[in-house]
């Protein structure tokens, strides 16, 4: 497959209220869901946002792209998706995960075991009628040149994709970082010491270095329309 053969879908956007943000005003973000066309079929990264209680609803003031919607806008059916894959299991990024049914959907034990758990998202999204789960405890290859990456930060059992394709890698990072820019800042610091720089440096998360291993040709968000790509 090309990096050309995994398409970026538009599931919908919230509005981070400003006493999330830092800055002092409300932010609007995306929320990003990612179709990768391998060879055996395709593979979904997320799903959307799901339907909240009226205090979540309140709060993020979301608007929701179905999946249907979205997946239609690149010619695919919910039934053509042969496995779904999250970055984790917080409501924004699993919500469509019910309407896939039957469909195995692939995360970090870790990450089922708090999302049952109680108190990190939206029980029905996790277990509904026909939930299927293929459990990672740490990094697999999914499919031939699908790598499942874990990437502990945002939640400890977050995970990133790496699609390894003729024309070069891509990093499906999901919410590994809420932007491109801040990849960035852990890209420059993962490779400090290699540029020459002496102490005191910052530190990037131990497994960005992994992921840059894949020299990527380009990473992209679940939250961040904008693209890193290598200097
Ligand atoms: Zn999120």
């Amino acid at each position: 497959m090309l990096t050309e053969d995994i398409q970026r879908l538009l599931l919908g956007t919230f509005v981070r209220p400003a006493e999330e943000t830092g800055t002092g005003a409300p932010r609007v973000e995306g929320v990003y869901g990612y179709l990768v066309r391998h060879d055996r079929g395709l593979v979904l990264l997320d799903t959307g946002l799901g339907r909240g209680d009226a205090e979540t609803e309140d709060w993020y003031r979301p608007r929701r792209t179905e999946l249907p919607e979205a997946l239609a806008t690149v010619g695919v059916g919910l039934d053509q998706i042969e496995l779904v894959v999250n970055c984790h299991l917080h409501f924004d990024h699993c919500g469509g995960n019910p309407l896939l049914a039957g469909t195995p959907v692939v995360c970090q034990r870790q990450e089922l075991a708090v999302a049952q758990h109680g108190n990190y998202t939206m029980e029905h999204l996790v277990d509904y009628p026909g939930s299927r789960y293929d459990l990672l405890d740490g990094e697999a290859e999914i499919r031939p040149g699908i790598h499942v990456i874990p990437t502990p930060g945002h939640v400890s059992g977050h995970q990133s994709l790496v699609v390894e394709c003729e024309d070069g890698s891509v990093v499906l990072a999901g919410q590994s970082h809420d932007t491109a820019s801040a990849w960035s800042a852990d890209a420059l610091a993962a490779s400090a010491h290699a540029l020459g720089h002496g102490e005191p440096l910052p530190t990037a998360p131990a497994w960005m270095e992994r992921l840059l291993a894949f020299d990527p040709k380009r990473v992209v968000f679940a939250h961040d329309a904008a693209v890193w790509e290598p200097a």
